[in-house]
């Protein structure tokens, strides 16, 4: 018997469902529990990039850590490629799944043993990966991999400190492409360069996806980052969704009063008015009730409250809460 190859489209590389984090944070007489995540859902398409925008603590990291299985979620799960990662690969990462998915970090140096040759870093995951074995299939390898990313394969030799901030994010996501995966985790990988290096970066980040069909889910507090590199921006506010949709459109026409005010923190030389600081007051105030209602407990969205999600413009979404008074619905 044959079996017919499913013609229906591929599943998005990365798919999140309803993930939620708490964690439970101070002394033992003193434990409270703080929710990192509140309902995370999301897709990424291959190819795509999709950054990630929030303020720090909005739990941008905890939704990597969650994908590169360095943290449990309380509840919820996440698909790569149509596989549920959570119910089949239980508690920790496999072998097969570190292939597919590769984290950049923000520290370029603290992520590379100082005491070790450039060509260490590119070496380890393609021996250990089978990738290549004859020394000198490692070597050919390695030195593709550092002009693939606009380095010199020179640069094999040297040490971590002999090269630039810049160079040493380079060989951080050289060493991610040595395994050829599927989707790149970058966390704030430019947030500690020169503002000189960092469109390097992001260039060679969209070169990744248009040339090779990787996927990259680009975490970052810069907006203007997010927009010049993503096709999709998601924003976060404190462990919630609160918009996304075209990168474009979510700059342009910011819905949510949390994202008007970060794009109103965005230097722009477009822009004609600067927000003054009685407008900017007023929006702070406005993503609190957006968030939590009038007069509602920072972190705890008021009781009775339920988010909806409006569509404002194509693919471009808000979410707010909304709460039934005497019948009526009053959204926030
Ligand atoms: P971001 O990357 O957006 O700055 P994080 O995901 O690191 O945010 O953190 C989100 C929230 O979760 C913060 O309130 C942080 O204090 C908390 N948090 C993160 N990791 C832990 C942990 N291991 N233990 C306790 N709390 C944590
Ligand atoms: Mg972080």
């Amino acid at each position: 018997m044959t079996t017919t190859v499913p013609t229906h489209d591929s599943p998005p590389v990365l798919e999140v469902r309803s993930l939620t984090k708490e964690f439970s944070q101070g002394k033992l007489l003193s434990r409270k529990s703080v929710t990192a995540l509140r309902d995370v859902s999301f897709s990424l398409g291959k190819g795509e990039i999709l950054s990630l925008v929030g303020e720090s603590g909005s739990g941008k990291s905890t939704i990597a850590r969650i994908v590169a299985r360095l943290e449990q979620p309380t509840s919820g799960t996440f698909l790569v490629d149509g596989r549920d990662i959570i119910a089949t690969d239980k508690r920790r990462a496999s072998k097969a799944y570190r292939r597919q998915v590769q984290m950049v970090f923000q520290d370029p140096f603290g992520s590379l043993n100082p005491s070790q040759r450039i060509s260490h870093f590119l070496e380890r995951p393609l021996r250990l990966h089978g990738l290549a074995r004859s020394r000198q299939d490692v070597r050919q390898r390695s030195e593709k991999l550092m002009t693939d990313v606009g380095l010199t394969p020179e640069m094999l030799d040297s040490f971590p400190h002999q090269l630039s901030g810049g160079q040493r994010q380079r060989v951080a996501i050289a060493r991610a492409l040595a395994v050829e995966p599927a989707l790149i985790l970058a966390d704030e990988p430019t947030s500690m360069l020169d503002v000189s290096v960092r469109i390097g970066v992001l260039n060679l980040m969209r070169d990744l996806c248009d040339q090779r069909g990787i996927s990259i889910l680009y975490i970052t507090h810069d907006l203007a980052s997010a927009r010049y590199v993503a096709d999709r921006t998601i924003v976060l506010f404190a462990g919630e969704i609160v918009e996304d949709g075209p990168s474009l459109d979510v700059m342009a026409k910011p819905s949510h009063p949390y994202t008007q005010l970060l794009t109103s923190a965005v230097p722009d030389p477009n822009r004609t008015r600067s927000l003054d600081p009685a407008t900017r007051a007023q929006l702070r105030a406005d993503v609190h009730t957006a968030m939590y209602g009038p007069g509602g407990t920072p972190g705890e969205p008021a009781a009775g409250t339920e988010v909806v999600q409006v569509e404002v413009g194509p693919g471009h979404r808000v979410r707010r809460r909304e709460l039934v008074v005497a019948g009526k619905a009053v959204t926030f």
